[in-house]
Formats: C-alpha cells, structure tokens, sequence
C-alpha cells in the first residue's frame, strides 16, 4: 500500500500556523518517529478513519480509554440520552454518586473517591493530599514514569538517579521539583537509601504498577511489595497511578492483578470511555482531609460532569457486567505477542516484548526493566516499523517509548492485518 495523505498534509500545514506543533498534546505531532500525523476523521470499532479516507487497526485507543472499541453502541446510547438532559450542572447528580459506587465497588482499595476531569489532576491532586496528610513534602518518583504534568512532577529521569529533582521542563521552578525524589523502577535498593536519608521527610512514593509511558515495563517480584513494605514502616502514602493501568488490566486494575494495596490511587483514560473524567481515592481517613470536610483544598468547575460521568459509568458497568472482557484482552494480547515473536525472531537479534494484559510493547533491546535500558533501545528500527505498519495501515502509538493498547474489538481480521503488516517488514531498506 501506499496512502496518500493530501488532506492531513493540509491540515497539519494550517494546524502548525495557529497550534503549537499544529497539536493539542505532544506525541500527537510525530516528533519521536518523524512524518506527519493523520487527521482523524472518524472512528468506530477497531479502525480509525483519517481525513483522507484511509482505515488502521488502531492499537492506541487514545491512549488507553477506548476498552471496548470506537463508539461502542452501548455508551453511546448512554451519552445520548444524558445530551437530551443538559450538558453541566455545576450541582451535585445522582449520576456521580452511581459512579462513585461502581468505582468502590470494582477498586477493592478505594474507599472513598472524588472526580476530576484528567490524570494530570488525579495524580495532582493525589499529591496534595498524600502531603497535607502527613504533613511532610518530599516524594518519589521513578525515573520515566509519567503522572501527567503538574510541576512537581516533571523532572527529568535519567542520571537524576538518588538525587534532587531537576526540573524537565521550561518554566518550572526548581522550587516546585525541590522536593521530588527520583529513583529506579524495578530497583528497592533506590528507593530504601532515599528513605534512609529523606525517610523522616517523605510524604509519598507515587508509582505506576505497571510502568507505560516508557514501553511496556512490568514490575519485578518484590518491588511493589517493597514499596509497600517501606511506605508503611515510614507512614509514607503509596500512590498507585493507575490510570493507563485501572479498569484495564483488571477491574480492580494492577492492584487488583497483583495483589497489592495502595493507599491513594489515581485514575484517568479507562475510567472516562473516551471522555474527560479522573478520579483519585483510596483509604477514607485520607480522603477526609479534602475540601470541604478537610484542610486540603481541591475543586473543579466541570468536575463530574454529566455527559463525561454518563460515558464513564456506562464503560465501567459494561465492564462489569462483561468480565469475561478482561480474559478476551489477554488472549487477544497473548495472539498479539506471538505474531510479534513468529516475525521478529529471524529478522532482529535484539529485541524484547514487554506485556502485562492488554498492555503490550517491542522493544528494540535484549531486555527493558527500566528507564534507562528503555532510552538505549534501537529507535531507529522502531521508528522503520512504525511508518511501515502504518502504511499497511496499522496504527501504533507514535513513539517507541509508549505501550501499546488493545481493545476488545479487535478480532481475528485485525490480527491478520497485523500479522501480515509484520511480515512484509524488513529491517534493512
Ligand atoms: C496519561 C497518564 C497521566 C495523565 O493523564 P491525562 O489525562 O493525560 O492528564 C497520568 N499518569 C499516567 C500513568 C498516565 O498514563
């Protein structure tokens, strides 16, 4: 195949004029693999339509939220019918109240809960809870996880290995990252000489059970239950972020999957079905600390919104409903993985494949258990077979530093697109 890209050149040349990067968020731009974004037009099931007609299987699912596949008819019949009844409120609904039930009720961990409109705010907000309830302010966070881009967050992984946070980005003060530990996913030795050093101090380790913003990195035995282990003997607040991981790799997400208890936890994509909802929550002695019952102030106009919170609600109880949904993922996943191997294995001497459920990513590399062995990966080969399995029109996360997901309407003809798409790949040009 060769698809023509008139109409995203277009756009993209006018978006560049009046958008920064022509793009409402970074990755979206195509930075890390070069070429030119597709303009969607459309999506529906497994596929997304671009602005020029052509169809991808799409292994990206906006970054997660999409489980179940495109316009999938069951939300929207519920989005449908909530549009009829008005857009926000500003008021409390029984909606979020259903909604907060459902989340306790498939989070095991969460207690009590609040809703936010993104991950940023979750993992934010979870923070500033985790700090006004211990009253102490440093964290840790580990070198290429993302929580979304609150200042403290955004510092720069890499060599910052055990020590002070510099920032990662322009326009954050190092005051705001002044307290940002950084350690070593997969390492327990990191994290228990910062504790012995800061341990007095540290309000919060925050961490993604499942690491997906560097790849696909799931952790070793031990490290989530060594974190859990030296957050308790300290009083410090393990954070789970689960937003890529929540509703997704279980109901009860990779708390639930791995069988530990965080005390606050984060959510994000899954939890909204493709619109604007987060939520954090967790132990209810902590979550009392919020406004209006307690000191630690956190608030948002369209918070719980109605037409967001009815998309929600109907993923998180179709999941609920569905469980078998879950098992589906695996095996399609697992099918996913295999293909990967059949076609890499005489053509690439070093490569890996990171999964944990329905999170999947190819790593050019031996092994990748962390950032740093992330970053040494072969890009250029990645880069190679993401424009070609684009061309074959498959549509993988645009970076090779991104996990990709799948959702529940991929079926066997995706499989086969995909696994044709692989064979007619060729390292060399
Ligand atoms: C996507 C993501 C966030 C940020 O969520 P947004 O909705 O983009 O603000 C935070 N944490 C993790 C683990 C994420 O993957």
């Amino acid at each position: 195949m060769n698809l023509t890209q008139t109409q995203s050149l277009r756009l993209f040349d006018k978006s560049r004029a009046i958008i920064p990067g022509g793009v409402n968020s970074p990755v979206r731009a195509f930075g890390s693999v070069g070429g030119n974004p597709r303009f969607i037009e459309k999506a529906m099931g497994a596929y997304l339509y671009d602005a020029d007609g052509q169809s991808y299987v799409d292994f990206i699912n906006s970054w997660g939220p999409m489980i179940l596949g495109h316009a999938f008819e069951p939300i929207v019949e519920a989005v449908n019918k909530q549009l009829e009844k008005g857009f926000s409120f500003g008021a409390p609904t029984e909606q979020e109240l259903e909604m907060a039930e459902m989340i306790c009720q498939m989070a095991p961990g969460v207690e009590m809960v609040r809703l936010v409109s993104s991950g940023t705010e979750a993992c934010m907000s979870a923070l500033r809870l985790a700090r006004g309830y211990t009253k102490k302010n440093k964290f840790i966070k580990f070198a290429g996880c993302y929580h979304g881009h609150a200042d403290p967050f955004l510092v720069k992984a890499g060599s910052g290995l055990m020590s002070f946070g510099i920032p990662g980005s322009a326009g954050v003060p190092t005051g705001a990252t002044q307290d940002t530990l950084i350690a070593e996913f997969n390492d327990l030795a990191t994290v228990e000489a910062l504790f012995r050093e800061y341990g007095e101090e540290m309000a919060a380790v925050i961490v993604e059970p499942v690491a997906g913003n560097m790849g696909c990195i799931v952790p070793e035995k031990g490290f989530l239950e060594g974190l859990r282990k030296v957050c308790s003997e300290h009083g410090a607040v393990l954070i789970f972020d689960e937003v890529m991981t929540g509703f997704r790799l279980a109901q009860g997400g990779a708390s639930e999957r791995l069988g530990i208890d965080a005390d606050l936890y984060c959510y994000g994509k899954v939890i909204g079905g493709g619109m604007p909802v987060g939520a954090f929550g967790g132990k209810k002695q902590m979550m009392e600390y919020l406004a209006p019952i307690g000191p630690v102030y956190q608030a948002g106009t369209l918070s719980g919104n109605p037409i967001a919170v009815s998309c929600g609600l109907a993923t998180l109880r179709y999941l609920n409903e569905n469980k078998q949904v879950y098992s589906d993922l695996d095996a399609q996943t697992a099918s996913i993985e295999n293909i990967i191997h059949e076609n890499m294995k005489d053509k690439v001497e070093n490569y890996c494949v990171n999964r944990m459920g329905s999170m999947i990513s190819l790593h050019f590399s031996k092994q990748v258990s962390n950032y740093s062995e992330a970053q040494q990966a072969d890009n250029t080969t990645f880069n190679k077979l993401f424009h070609h399995l684009l061309n074959e029109g498959v549509y993988l996360p645009p970076s090779a530093f991104e996990t990709w997901f799948v959702s529940a309407a991929v079926g066997d003809l995706e499989l086969d697109r995909l696994s044709s798409a692989f064979k007619s790949f060729q390292t060399e040009p």
